[in-house]
């Protein structure tokens, strides 16, 4: 099955084409060569995202009245496809794939028409607050307390691993009603549409691989308006765990997968084998690529046939299954980017965790990407909940059937 080709799909390609090859500055596209997660530099990529907006371009899944493009599921493809081959930062997904799917499904019609635009124009960046020390794969034990005051809630406990929350202007939350009942009862989904606001503390998280990515966020008497509820007081874990389903479903991963198939095919053959020759000419090496891109043509074959409206795209196991698959390959993936780069990294590794400023570090070049690459993806296995918990799911799913 080839969904990709066809004679206007074509024409569509060459137009995509055109436009990435052209509109991206050089600071954007280094950008996405320095990608060693799933988030690039910070400011090339909302520079990223506002040009693509003025193209029309930043949020091709949505519907076209909230300014979504019409492009048919192919063309979709189409556009990730030519996207990952030129190495393009991606975009943030809070916004685009997590909190704004979400309000065009339950938000209100005046909690759509304040966040929606300034999501789509990359003037917003939203963080996840669900996570809490005692909250993670167990989220409905969440406790960050709200208490309603008037027309306003206060807040108080915390939140952590809130990825770029020390770069965010809003945060979509989980915070604790009610205490009485059943755990999954008395939660409430808020959104929080300023984060400088007394009593709010945000502190960075240097990771393994030497970046502040992650935060913790500490809320002591915080003052926020109710009006910011999605959905009903107490009733706020359907609405957490919809939006957990465009969080680990919704995208397409094998075009990006096959890019470090490519990355680390084109390294190979500028290194030397231990036994002699090209790296890239080594049986051991091929039969370690060949496995690997086996099984990204397999992960492109089930998105496909979920893109073309198979039923796999609306089995609840889906989104789990794919999050699972995709993100073991990856780092599959970077564990063999790691092994092509050996060690040439490590100086720059070990400076970067010493002074915890990974990002003045950070590099474009193959042999110091790969290393703190290899390390960030370590956690695609934890984030969006763990594979585990995926598995679980999978398998609770499956049994209930
Ligand atoms: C890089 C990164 C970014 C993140 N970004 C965000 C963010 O932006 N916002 C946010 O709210 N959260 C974020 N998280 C938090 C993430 O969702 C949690 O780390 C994750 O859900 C696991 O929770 P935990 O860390 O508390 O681990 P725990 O839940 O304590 O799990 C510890 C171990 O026990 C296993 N385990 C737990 N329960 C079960 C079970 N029932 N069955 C089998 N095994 C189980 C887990 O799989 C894991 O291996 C991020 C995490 C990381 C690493």
């Amino acid at each position: 099955m080839d969904l990709t080709t066809g004679p206007e799909l074509d024409a569509f390609r060459e137009e995509v084409a055109a436009f990435l090859d052209t509109a991206p500055t050089d600071a954007i596209r280094e950008a996405g060569r320095k990608l060693t997660s799933v988030f690039s530099p910070f400011d090339e990529v909302m520079e990223w995202h506002r040009i693509l907006h003025r193209r029309g371009w930043a949020a091709p899944a949505w519907p076209v009245e909230h300014g979504g493009t019409g492009w048919s599921v192919e063309q979709r493809y189409v556009f990730a496809e030519e996207y990952a081959r030129r190495n393009l930062p991606p975009l943030l997904p809070n916004g685009l794939k997590m909190i704004g799917p979400l309000l065009i499904d339950l938000g209100s019609e005046e909690q759509k028409q304040q966040h929606l635009p300034g999501i789509l124009a990359g003037e917003d960046y939203w963080t996840q607050g669900y996570s809490e020390p005692g909250a993670g794969s167990d989220l409905a034990s969440l406790s960050c307390a709200a208490v309603a005051d008037g027309d306003d809630y206060i807040l108080n406990g915390s939140k952590i691993w809130t990825t770029l929350a020390h770069r965010a202007n809003r945060m979509f939350m989980l915070v604790r009603t009610d205490s009485s009942g059943r755990k999954q009862h008395g939660i409430t989904f808020l959104l929080l549409d300023r984060l400088d606001l007394p009593g709010l503390q945000i502190r960075p998280i240097v990771g393994l691989d030497g970046l502040p990515e992650q935060c913790e966020v500490f809320f002591e008497d915080v003052r926020v308006p109710q009006s910011g509820r999605v959905g009903a007081e107490n009733e706020g874990w359907a609405v957490a765990k919809h939006l957990l389903t465009h969080e680990r479903g919704g995208s397409t991963s094998s075009p990006s997968l096959y890019r470090f198939v490519q990355t680390i095919r084109e390294a190979a053959a500028v290194r030397t084998s231990p036994f002699g020759g090209r790296l890239v000419d080594d049986p051991v090496f091929q039969r370690d690529l060949g496995e690997l891109e086996a099984e990204v043509a397999s992960v492109e074959h089930v998105e496909k046939l979920a893109v073309s409206g198979h039923p796999i795209s609306a089995d609840l196991a889906f989104p789990s299954l794919n999050k699972t698959v995709s993100s073991e390959l990856t780092q599959r993936l970077t564990t063999l980017m790691a092994r092509v780069a050996g060690l040439q990294g490590l100086p720059q590794q070990l400076q970067a965790l010493h002074v915890g400023s990974g990002a003045a570090l950070l590099s474009d070049d193959f042999d110091l990407v790969a290393l703190p690459y290899y390390l960030n993806s370590r956690a695609a296995s934890i984030y969006a909940g763990t594979n585990e918990v995926q598995r679980d799911l999978i398998a609770r799913t499956v049994a209930a059937r």
